[in-house]
């Protein structure tokens, strides 16, 4: 592993002590900071990366070989989740402000005053994504939802992209106050990081043995804290027999184009695709997908774990090549493929079900309803689950197909990839798409990682925080028991 060696530039600490240190001392300010100025902050960050677009998506391309025109639409979409987290922040409705009224005639004992809020957890480690260079980088959603929820961040940069990372932290140096946004780089930093006592919260998108080797070193903690990170993920899609026929070829042309989109480098690739035994439809996969050009990885770690996946996928017993090409000699770069078993093997042979990070798809074959039941139930669970079926005759079936599928987000007649940024997204799920199967790291909801409730028991106002003042001086939504909910989606 090689980590930039020149002097540490501004934003960027050498070591995650002295990150931890500086985001510890930044952070009662920052949680202090009126609600509309810690909006304003986000509001300068994705001003910045807009300005410099060009610079850094010319640095991106040299270190992710993504392409120009997928890193200038992550920038943007970076942009507008650090404008809806300011969004979230101006609305308030985030600090989950509920007040408890006094009751002094209540039975069986007078009822004191209650006033419930969220309030920062502190400061918050982030490990940022090798495939998302911005979105879930140094300024990418789990920063921005941190910084809106009012907690410093200390970055640990990814190794694919770390003069990235560095540029990104200059330009929220520029910013930020002092210490609420620091980049560290070096898998040792990492784990001292986890380990830091002035880390509160660690967020993670990766691989599922990074993030179970983090996750267990933030419980080994004598003070354990949260840790939410975002793993693999096989999410099936299921195609029902009524949709197979009246659609196929669209359906094949579909996923194909959705495993090979980013070089299949998203952990919301389909990786198993159930179509009935008796499908017609091998030529049209072949065709698809041999049309998809070979492209470079992420980078060589990346690429040599697809190969060697792939390579122990297609030479099991129980599974068929359906599309398999020589390993390329440029080492970096991937070469699409599809392979193919039945249901009942994929039962037999749990071994298969591992993910294979790169433009790779399992093609499982179903003879009956309960064939394909039976399978699904044997599935780990995953950040997605897609059915394809036509309505009105598969209603039934769906029914039956969807609370079976465990996932965080079950999809009808869709595709998994292309995660929309909004208010109800749930982009999490059970172990092992997630460490934490209540939370989303995507979307509104994602800043609510980042908070825990305080009740304030009988607080004269001078004592209470702002937002659960009499006077309200800031003007947020406060949920006054017995009286109208704050509508729900507001955050
Ligand atoms: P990775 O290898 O897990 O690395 C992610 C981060 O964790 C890096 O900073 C890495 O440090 C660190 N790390 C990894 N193993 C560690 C360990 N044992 N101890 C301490 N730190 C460790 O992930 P990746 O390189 O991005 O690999 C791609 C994988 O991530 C795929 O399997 C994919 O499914 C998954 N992924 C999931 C999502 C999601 O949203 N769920 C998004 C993207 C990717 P170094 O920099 O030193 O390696």
């Amino acid at each position: 592993m090689s980590y930039p060696t020149a002097a540490p530039s501004q934003g960027r600490a050498a070591t995650s002590a002295q990150a931890a240190t500086q985001a510890r001392a930044a952070a009662p300010a920052l949680a202090a900071l009126p609600l509309p100025e810690r909006a304003l902050l986000l509001r300068g960050l994705s001003h910045a990366l807009g300005e410099n677009a060009a610079p850094l998506a010319a640095i991106a391309e040299d270190e992710t070989r993504l392409g120009m025109e997928r890193l200038r639409s992550e920038i943007r979409r970076t942009q507008a989740q650090l404008q809806m987290f300011a969004d979230v922040i101006e609305a308030g409705a985030f600090l989950d402000v509920v007040i408890d009224p006094p009751d002094p005639s209540a039975q069986p004992a007078p009822r004191p005053d209650i006033r419930r809020m969220l309030v920062p957890l502190g400061p918050i480690a982030v490990f940022s994504a090798s495939n998302f260079p911005f979105a879930f980088s140094v300024l990418g959603g789990d920063t921005a939802s941190a910084l809106a929820a009012g907690c410093p961040v200390v970055v640990k940069a990814h190794e694919g992209h770390p003069r990235l990372s560095d540029l990104a932290g200059e330009l929220a140096a520029e910013i930020l106050p002092a210490g609420v946004l620091t980049v560290v780089h070096g898998r040792e930093e990492g784990r001292r990081l986890v380990t830091d006592p002035a880390i509160r919260a660690v967020g993670f998108t990766g691989s599922t043995s990074g993030g179970r080797a983090l996750f267990d070193l933030a419980n080994s903690r004598p003070d354990p804290i949260p840790f939410y990170g975002e793993l693999g993920s096989l999410n099936p899609v299921v195609v029902t027999r009524a949709a197979c026929r009246a659609r196929g070829t669209d359906i094949v042309r579909e996923y194909i184009a959705s495993v090979a989109l980013g070089q299949g480098q998203f952990c919301t690739k389909p990786g198993l695709l159930f179509l009935p035994a008796d499908h017609a439809l091998h030529a049209r996969l072949r065709q698809e997908i041999t049309a998809v050009p070979p492209a470079p990885l992420l980078g060589l770690w990346i690429s040599a774990a697809y190969h060697a996946t792939l390579e122990q996928l297609a030479t099991h017993p129980a599974v068929r090549p359906l599309h398999l090409t020589h390993k390329p000699d440029d080492p970096r770069t991937s070469t699409p493929a599809l392979l193919t078993t039945s249901a009942k093997s994929l039962r037999t042979h749990p071994e298969l079900l591992r993910e294979c990070f790169g433009p790779a798809s399992l093609i499982v074959t179903y003879t009956a309803t309960e064939d394909l039941l039976e399978t699904l139930q044997a599935l780990p669970a995953g950040l997605t689950a897609t059915v394809h079926g036509q309505e009105p005759e598969d209603e039934a079936l769906a029914q039956r197909l969807t609370a079976t599928m465990q996932a965080g987000r079950l999809i009808w007649n869709g595709w998994p990839t292309g995660v929309a940024v909004t208010a109800a997204m749930h982009h999490g799920g059970p172990w092992p798409a997630t460490t934490s199967p209540l939370h989303t790291s995507v979307g509104n909801r994602a800043i609510g990682r980042w908070m825990r409730p305080v009740a304030y028991q009988n607080m004269p106002e001078g004592l209470l925080p702002a937002p659960l003042r009499r006077a309200n001086p800031w003007n947020v939504p406060q949920q006054v028991v017995g009286s109208r909910p704050i509508p729900d989606g507001k955050i």
